[in-house]
């Protein structure tokens, strides 16, 4: 994830950093500190697969009814024990919809009682009254709301559910107005990318606290749809939106975050936009990239899915560290069987090709491994969603020949 806007205010992010450090961390903050504190990853738990919707990108390929071997919430509440004495500083529930789960409130409950910060992924199509007053009662505090057009045409299409545009904004204008950190998430793709200024203005006009625009990762249907994925042109276009928007955001002093997510291609995009203009703000952006320090999967990001299985990150699910069944989860992280699981720890050697000669691997860790495991068939080639041109990245034919030998861990 990429906040651009905190990446504009740059000098004041950084103030806030430092003095966030000296006074104990902050998780707002977490993807801007120092190594130390992303040895305790944040937690995106997937509690369920059921779902009311039946979006075409889905990356659970979620569906109507739960699976029959998902974890219990007797399993989930002895888990969540294990997460908070393991020190898991956040946990996002996430599905399918969460709401679905039987056991939502009370393992969300527990958590923020062992003192983890929990945070609500949802369609928000199922958010009323009491939803709102359980999600209270439970801890919530940030609840993040998936929308997929800037009107019903586009947005109902996509979820596969008519209405689905109109119960949605009922649920964020509910959680918003009983006080919740409200964010509105939209995945991109030929289908929708036309929507995004519409998209801008209604996360103005609803007045949320977070814009947050996925690039595609072609996981579950979302590996289905990868030929409607952007075109790295279609991509500089939508990032170009998103950052003349961010810019007339902070001019305006608008509280309104704009985060990016799932292509950290992102971050080096953006520090290139400003330096063309501003090379002082330029200076402090890449400091802040590199504190961040590119893709977190398997470092600062980890995922449970619903039958209790561990992955470096919701997207990734082919790669396993084993089951919270069998093994409390602070022990299946630090000790992963799989070789590519611990590289990931060390990634920035490991990377080939375009990945492993460029100029910003150290800000961006060659992005979503998991989209270049299942474009190439091998998790350490270059991710096949940058969208930056060979010239940008910095790179000759003779760094390029070096680096697609690097040595092999499978
Ligand atoms: S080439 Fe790889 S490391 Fe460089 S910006 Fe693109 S995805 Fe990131």
């Amino acid at each position: 994830m990429l906040n651009v806007t905190k990446l504009l205010r740059a000098e004041q992010t950084e103030r806030e950093a430092e003095s966030k450090k000296s006074a104990g961390l902050s998780p707002a903050l977490l993807r801007y500190a120092p190594s130390p504190a992303r040895r305790k990853p944040i937690v995106v738990w997937n509690l369920t697969r059921g779902c009311n919707l039946h979006c075409v990108h889905c990356y659970t390929s979620s569906r109507a009814e739960p699976d029959p071997d998902e974890l219990t919430t007797r399993e989930a509440l002895s888990v969540v024990d294990d997460l908070a004495a393991f020190g898991i500083p956040v946990i996002i529930f996430s599905g399918g919809d969460p709401l679905l789960h039987p056991g939502l409130f009370e393992i969300a409950g527990r958590a923020a009682a062992r003192g983890i910060s929990i945070s609500l992924s949802t369609n928000g199509t199922l958010i009323d009254e009491t939803t709102v007053t359980a999600l209270r009662s439970a801890g919530f505090r940030y609840v993040g709301v998936s929308v997929d057009g800037a009107g019903p045409a586009v947005n109902d299409r996509l979820r596969g559910h008519p209405g689905a545009f109109k119960e949605a904004l009922r649920g964020i204008r509910l959680c918003r107005d009983a006080g919740f950190t409200v964010g509105l998430r939209f995945t991109l793709s030929k289908n929708n990318v036309h929507d995004l200024p519409g998209l801008f203005d209604l996360a103005e006009r609803e007045r949320v606290d977070r814009l947050y625009i996925a690039h595609l990762v072609y996981a579950g249907r979302g590996a289905r749809i990868a030929p409607r994925d952007l075109s790295a042109d279609e991509t500089r276009k939508a990032m170009d939106l998103i950052l003349a928007r961010a810019e007339s955001a902070v001019a305006q002093e608008r509280t309104m975050e704009i985060v990016t997510g799932s292509n950290d291609a992102d971050g080096p995009y953006l520090y290139l936009a400003i330096a063309r203009r501003d090379p002082a703000l330029a200076a402090r952006i890449h400091r802040l990239l590199l504190r961040r320090g590119g893709n977190s999967s398997g470092t600062a990001i980890a995922n449970i899915d619903p039958q209790g299985n561990v992955h470096p990150d919701q997207f990734w699910t082919r790669r396993t560290y084993g089951n919270v069944r069998k093994a409390p989860f602070g022990r299946l992280w630090q000790d992963p069987g799989d070789p590519v699981l611990l590289g990931l720890r060390d990634r920035e050697r490991l990377l080939k090709g375009r990945c492993g000669a460029c100029r910003f691997r150290s800000t961006c860790l060659g992005s979503y491994r998991a989209r270049a495991e299942v474009v190439h068939g091998d998790p350490w080639a270059p991710d096949p969603a940058c969208y930056l041109t060979d010239d940008e990245i910095g790179i000759t034919p003779a760094a390029l020949e070096l680096a697609s030998t690097q040595p092999t861990v499978e």
